[in-house]
């Protein structure tokens, strides 16, 4: 079997579908492989027990390169947003940090918070520490106070999925001083897959193709530049041959499928050491009753491993059988970068879920899932991030993999995307 495209792109992961429906709205007629059966990757849905689950992300962020890339490919962004957004548990109590913002959450919490304030006054106006002092080690040089220490490891594990020794201060300053920070995001009503199934729709209502359990098995390439891939298309195999391919599997993925020797060796050493994935752990639970009083996120400040939690039925009922409640909780082991006992960790994460929320009595355990090594929860930790280009003329890399230096999430990866597919339009590849 054989297929002619110009542009393939490998996963359809967030990076992925942006980058297929932003080539696909500019005239390209991309085609799509995706090895699992829908769509998404880590940021997908799949239905258990009458529940939809979410394989990750859950809150899709408004205002940045996500939004502006669903007005560019002319489909909606149905999304629902809770007011508050976020929320603070601090000893036992909800706080709503909206109106006073840090200064009233730290003064729930200490009264000598003034440092911390400082330190944050100072990072705002631009004046970032030097890149080897760790998050942890900037807080402790504003306060021994260990429920701002669990509050800052905390917000550290919800958007980077690190703990404070694991990041350096300086990306985490930059995502929270001069990006969106989750200030403003909403939930999809049929579970984040409803994101990348949008994304998708537009590659097949352009022209272009999206295979679904399909793998690519190897890239090709002749001279420095690709040639082609060899894809596993049900039973059938597949030779593609296209001009350019924008693979969403993160580099060190992408090495394996093009073959060292068709790359260069400080390329393929440089990636290989100094890819870094994280981990975290996902607790999705059932309950009679809601288990969060707050529709959005909710960070907690007492704990060590649970970090935040959302309501996901308060605005999206649907998710779950009628009358049930679906809460969704993530925790970051210790560490999150490198080895771990797997079984300790998410059973030191259960004890402490049951701590914090009463509810958890009555209520059942849907669904754990550990993410780590090769489906992380970021392929590379802030601070840590991968070239999206490669020494292969018309191969690049999209995804969390290769985001930009202190961006986070979902919109990260939308960034990856749009950024390559102007590259690879201003290449011109053949149409
Ligand atoms: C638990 C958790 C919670 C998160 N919460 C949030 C959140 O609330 N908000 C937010 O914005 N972000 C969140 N994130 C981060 C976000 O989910 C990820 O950064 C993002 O989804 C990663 O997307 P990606 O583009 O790197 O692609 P990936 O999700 O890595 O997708 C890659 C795709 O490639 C496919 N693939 C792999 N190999 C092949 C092959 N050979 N052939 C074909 N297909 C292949 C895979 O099946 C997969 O679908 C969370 C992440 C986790 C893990």
């Amino acid at each position: 079997m054989e297929h002619q495209t110009n542009v393939l792109v490998v996963g359809a992961g967030m990076g992925g579908v942006c980058a297929a429906a932003r080539l696909a709205v500019a005239g390209q007629r991309p085609l799509l492989v995706e090895r699992g059966p829908e769509v998404g990757g880590r940021a997908s849905s799949f239905h258990k027990d009458g529940y939809v689950i979410n394989t990750g992300a859950v809150a899709i962020e408004f205002g940045g390169v996500m939004e502006e890339t669903f007005e560019y490919v002319g489909v909606p962004l149905e999304l629902r947003c809770p007011e508050p957004a976020n929320v603070f548990r601090v000893k036992g109590k909800t706080v709503n940090p909206a109106k006073g913002g840090w200064a009233f959450l730290l003064d729930k919490i200490t009264k000598r918070g003034a440092k911390v304030l400082t330190q944050l006054g100072s990072a705002r106006k631009g004046e970032l520490p030097e890149d080897q002092v760790t998050l942890e080690q900037w807080i402790a040089g504003a306060t021994s106070n260990e429920t701002v220490h669990r509050l800052f490891r905390n917000l550290a594990a919800a958007i980077f999925a690190v703990n404070a020794d694991e990041i350096p201060a300086r990306a985490f300053l930059t995502y929270f001083t001069q990006k969106g920070a989750f200030r403003r995001f909403g939930f999809h009503p049929e579970g984040t897959v409803g994101v990348c199934r949008a994304l998708a729709g537009v590659v097949e209502r352009e022209g272009g193709q999206v295979w679904r359990e399909a793998e690519v098995l190897r890239i090709h390439s002749a001279d420095g530049r690709v040639t082609g891939a060899t894809v596993r298309r049900g039973e059938e195999q597949v030779e593609v041959r296209c001009e350019a391919v924008v693979s969403n599997v993160g580099p060190v993925a992408t090495i394996d499928l093009v073959g060292e020797d068709a790359l260069d060796d400080a390329y393929v050493r440089s990636i290989r050491e100094t890819a870094r994935p994280t981990a975290n752990i996902i607790i999705h639970v059932a309950s009679d009753e809601p288990l969060l009083d707050t529709p959005g996120l909710i960070l907690f400040s007492g704990t060590e491993r649970v970090c935040n939690a959302g309501n996901m039925t308060a605005l999206c009922p649907e998710l779950a059988p009628e009358g049930k409640h679906l809460t969704v909780v993530y925790a970051v082991p210790r560490p999150a970068i490198g080895d771990f006992d797997e079984a300790r960790e998410v059973e030191l994460a259960l004890q402490e879920l049951r701590e914090e929320l009463p509810g958890m009595a009555g209520a059942e355990v849907l669904d754990v899932r550990v993410m780590r090594g090769d489906w992380p929860a970021q392929r590379a930790a802030s601070g840590f991030e991968l070239p999206r280009d490669t020494p292969l003329d018309g191969l690049w890399n999209v995804g969390d993999g290769v985001r930009d230096y202190g961006s986070g999430g979902t919109q990260s990866c939308a960034e990856t995307a749009k950024d390559v597919v102007e590259e690879l339009l201003g290449a011109e590849v053949a149409a």
